[in-house]
């Protein structure tokens, strides 16, 4: 069986984590996808391919199975796989035209906030930083305003944020003005078993894959996803132009993750929403971040916009004891490894003020609930049981 990835049919997502873009191999019979390592494709006479790829950079077998499979489980007509996150954030970038504005949510990933600052400006992008959205975004509108980029739930705050919201603001000012604003929504966080933007008006979604959609921790990779035939005309032309494509073997890891999504990511969701309300009663905790808890100011977006009120994998909370506690904490937890990154079956731990948003100016940072105290946490899919406990130990260390 073949699952197109096509927004009309409905099959549930574990049965398009499996089946889409994973055709049997018409020559073997191979159930699982053979790797296709070759750069170049024969022809039979010039610019006559033999089969549907001439140069592995422009397609590529692997490339585009994952490819289809993505845009199955973000119900999109098209996806395009980049080797990075960060290259997939940089190639909607250099798809806008010269002197573009960009607004943004205020606490977004770390290389993000990077690239509209240090590297955007080269072709004269400036960007808008915005703690709320929805609120500050209609007054921030410039003429120049080409895309506004939303990370739901925010890094490492994890705010969550209407994105429908959001959608509507720049439907009314298209036809307010006849200008269209791209929405760009960062979904690294939930996964698109958890929620897919575009549902709710985004434009086009971004995922690092190195997190949650590889899971594995193994490949360093990034996709977006889009229903516009246009905008996936002008990312594909920059794939191959720019040339910062995923190699063969790593789009073939990132679809043997992408297999058990549904799994993994409701097996950490469980365990996180018991891990975050167990450090609300915990009186070495100050603050607990985690959309999934009935008492989270944005709870009531979390029902709407959420598969089943997930919320997701992801928790941070403020620690009693300043930098020091944050920092023994995190150098005493057993399963979870203090280490960047999230999104693995492993339960990582990290600081994010000295660590994944140390580039961040501190007045900025704070303003954005970031500060010393703060603990990210990614909870992987070891037992739930020893986590807590694993959480528990930890505090105490934490706490003497
Ligand atoms: C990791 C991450 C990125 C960047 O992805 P890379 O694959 O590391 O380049 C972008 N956005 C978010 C939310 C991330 O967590």
């Amino acid at each position: 069986m073949t699952i197109e990835s096509t927004t009309n049919v409905e099959y549930g997502f574990g049965t398009k984590a499996i089946h889409a873009g994973a055709p049997i191999d018409p020559t073997t019979g191979a159930v699982i996808e053979p790797l296709s390592l070759s750069t170049t494709f024969a022809q039979s006479e010039p610019s006559k391919p033999v089969g549907l790829y001439e140069y592995s950079r422009s397609a590529n077998p692997n490339r585009d199975n994952f490819e289809a499979a993505v845009a199955a489980l973000e119900k999109a007509k098209h996806a395009i796989a980049l080797s990075s996150g960060s290259a997939t954030t940089a190639l909607i970038i250099q798809s806008l035209p010269m002197n573009s504005h960009i607004i943004s949510g205020g606490d977004v990933y770390g290389g993000t906030h990077r690239y509209f600052t240090k590297v955007g400006v080269t072709h004269g992008v400036t960007s808008t930083f915005v703690g709320n959205l929805v609120e500050d975004l209609e007054s921030k509108i410039q003429e120049n305003t080409k895309l506004v980029w939303l990370e739901t739930p925010s890094n490492p705050t994890l705010t969550v944020t209407d994105i429908a919201k959001v959608a509507s603001i720049l439907k009314n000012h298209e036809a307010k003005t006849g200008s269209k604003i791209l929405l760009a929504v960062d979904n690294t966080f939930l996964s698109p078993y958890i929620s897919n933007p575009l549902e709710h008006g985004a434009d086009v979604v971004v995922h690092s894959v190195t997190k949650y959609i590889n899971g594995h921790s193994d490949v360093v990779m990034g996709v977006l996803a889009t229903n516009s035939d246009e905008l996936h005309d002008r990312f594909r032309f920059l794939q191959n132009a720019i040339g910062s494509i995923p190699s063969p073997f790593d789009s073939w890891l990132a679809h043997r993750g992408l297999k058990t999504l549904h799994l993994r990511v409701r097996q950490a969701a469980t365990s996180a929403q018991q891990i975050a309300q167990f450090l609300t009663q915990h009186p070495a905790v100050l603050k607990v971040n985690y959309p999934g808890l009935k008492s989270d100011p944005n709870h009531e977006i979390v029902v709407k916009q959420h598969r089943d009120s997930l919320g997701g994998g992801m928790i941070s909370f403020r620690i009693n004891g300043g930098a020091k506690a944050a920092s023994t904490f995190t150098s005493s937890t057993k399963f979870f490894t203090l280490a960047e990154s999230l999104g693995g079956i492993e339960s990582l731990v990290e600081v994010p003020a000295i660590m994944t948003h140390g580039g961040i100016p501190k007045e900025e940072r704070e303003s954005n609930g970031v500060f010393d105290d703060l603990v990210r946490v990614s909870v992987g899919i070891e037992d739930t049981d020893d986590l807590i406990e694993d959480v528990r130990q930890a505090l105490e260390k934490a706490s003497k």
